[in-house]
């Protein structure tokens, strides 16, 4: 189907009582546009809908007044408006876009990328039959949870393991397993909103279980916990800050210190990791983050973290922990309403083997591979994509290969930068926030970044084979906007 870009309903003068009687009726609207070729195998009532509501919102605009001129509301004038209207109520709401922001692990749109393999067995899983939850072995009744629990446990080094759907849930189900009705001592410094409404206090509220804040903001001391500690107390909580960070004077009870009180005084410790990462990156320029199996090591009795953020796999919670505690959780009935879905499990135990082999993780990975990607390869990606804008005039649209900064994301490693390249697009007949939408409004949106009056595309998340496609549809842009 062919469209004009940004073909709107067109607006100026005349009487209201005028301009209403004016419209065509739905009938001769549809009779007209129905003969189109265009509109081969729509569906009827998706085209009867658009109709209506272009018509509908004419109605409203002339009634509220706003200049609506007569010429313009021929069927002839409408067509195009209708036409439009139904390429874009065809699309699929849920569809590819175009990441230029740099954000890697980006929540709004939709987090870590995965592996193709990954996408096999996703398939794998909805097309065809599974032993989902059937035990080829004994050929009794399995359970979905054991089918990556020996994998997370041997790349681990945990005792035991289980996922849910994601990491909230994960934090909800090991709370109310192992605290409900009792304290759970955690320092105020980690009383965290994470983006998307996880807040720890609601959460531990959520699960019935009472918070005890220990500490003061910037600094909590091994004896904050110590002191705190009661008949009533259930667990002590470490939350990782992700996307946020105190500075300066403070003083956090690490991990291991925890672990010691914990001991000491029989009660269990808990880490929500919030990213959960397998693999060291300080060796690709980032700060060194504690490791999954670091965590492990340090005897935590239990850890979660998501499966979608440093991982680099499907929406997932992970649970990590001393046998006897895992399988509590595993028996909550609440883990019922939380359980994991096949897809997620075939996606997961895809990626999850990815990681027996570290160099085969970072190169196959997507969210790793971006992360680890030189600044060489994002320069030579942004040459490629400059080249191809060769064609725009420079009165229309400056071009320029810049330095940028990318950023992991997702509220894994707060403030830390990933020096990148990326495309600046300067353009000169419009606004950038008008560029901004027309970018947006693309069958394949382009969403990047505006800095000052430009729009910056980093190339740290955007694909090699993205390239011609997004060159394309930016001088369609631009072209559009001139006539
Ligand atoms: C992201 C995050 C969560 C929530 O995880 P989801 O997988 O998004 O549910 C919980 N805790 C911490 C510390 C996080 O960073």
């Amino acid at each position: 189907m062919t469209r004009k870009q940004g073909a709107n309903i067109p607006v100026s003068g005349g009487s209201p009582q005028e301009l209403l009687r004016t419209i065509p009726n739905v009938d001769r609207c549809l009779h007209a546009i129905l003969n189109l070729d265009e509109i081969a195998g729509v569906p009827v009532l998706l085209v009867k809908n658009c109709v209506r509501d272009v018509l509908a919102e004419l109605r409203t605009k002339i009634l509220q007044g706003d200049p609506v001129a007569v010429e313009d509301l021929t069927l002839e004038l409408l067509l195009p408006v209708f036409l439009e209207r139904i390429h874009t109520e065809q699309r699929p709401r849920l569809r590819a876009l175009i990441n230029g922001t740099g954000v890697i692990i980006h929540t709004n749109l939709g987090r870590s990328l995965l592996p193709d393999c990954a996408m096999e067995r996703i398939g794998m899983a909805g097309a065809r039959y599974t032993n989902l939850e059937f035990d080829l072995a004994s050929g009794l009744r399995g359970s979905r949870y054991s089918l990556v629990e020996k994998l997370l446990c041997e790349l681990t080094g945990a005792e035991a393991a289980l996922v849910v759907n994601n990491n909230a849930a994960a934090v909800l189900l090991v709370l109310e397993t192992l605290a409900k009705g009792r304290e759970v001592v955690v320092s105020r410094g980690q009383l965290v909103e994470i983006g998307g409404s996880f807040r720890v206090p609601e959460v531990m509220a959520r699960s019935g279980a009472m918070l005890v804040e220990v500490g003061a903001t910037n600094r909590t001391h091994p004896r904050d916990y110590e002191n705190a500690v009661t008949e009533q107390t259930a667990l002590l909580l470490k939350v990782h800050c992700s996307n946020f960070r105190i500075i300066g004077f403070t003083r956090e009870v690490t991990l291991e210190e925890l672990v010691r009180i914990g001991r000491q005084k029989e009660i269990p410790v808990m880490e929500d990791l919030g990213s959960g990462c397998f693999i060291d990156l300080s060796r690709f320029g980032l700060e060194k983050e504690p490791t999954v199996q670091e965590a492990v090591a340090s005897g935590a009795d239990v850890i979660t973290f998501s499966g979608d953020k440093l991982l680099g796999g499907p929406q997932a919670g992970i649970i990590l922990g001393r046998r006897e505690i895992v399988e509590r959780v595993k028996k909550n009935p609440l883990n019922r309403a939380l359980r994991i879905d096949k897809f997620t499990l075939a996606g997961l135990e895809a990626v999850l083997r990815l990681y027996q082999d570290e160099q085969t993780a970072v190169a196959k990975i997507p969210t790793l591979a971006m992360i680890a990607a030189p600044v060489e390869a994002l320069q030579r990606r942004a040459k490629r994509l400059a080249v191809r804008l060769k064609s725009l005039p420079a009165e229309v649209c400056g071009v320029r290969v810049v330095q940028t900064v990318a950023r992991v994301g997702g509220g894994a490693m707060p403030e830390q930068n990933l020096p990148s390249r990326g495309v600046m697009l300067l353009p000169r007949r419009m606004s950038v926030n008008r560029l901004e939408i027309l970018l947006r409004a693309l069958d394949v949106p382009i969403i990047g970044r505006i800095e000052d009056d430009s729009m910056l595309l980093d190339m740290r998340t955007v694909a090699d084979d993205e390239i011609a496609s997004l060159a394309d549809s930016l001088r369609q842009v631009f072209d559009a906007a001139a006539h």
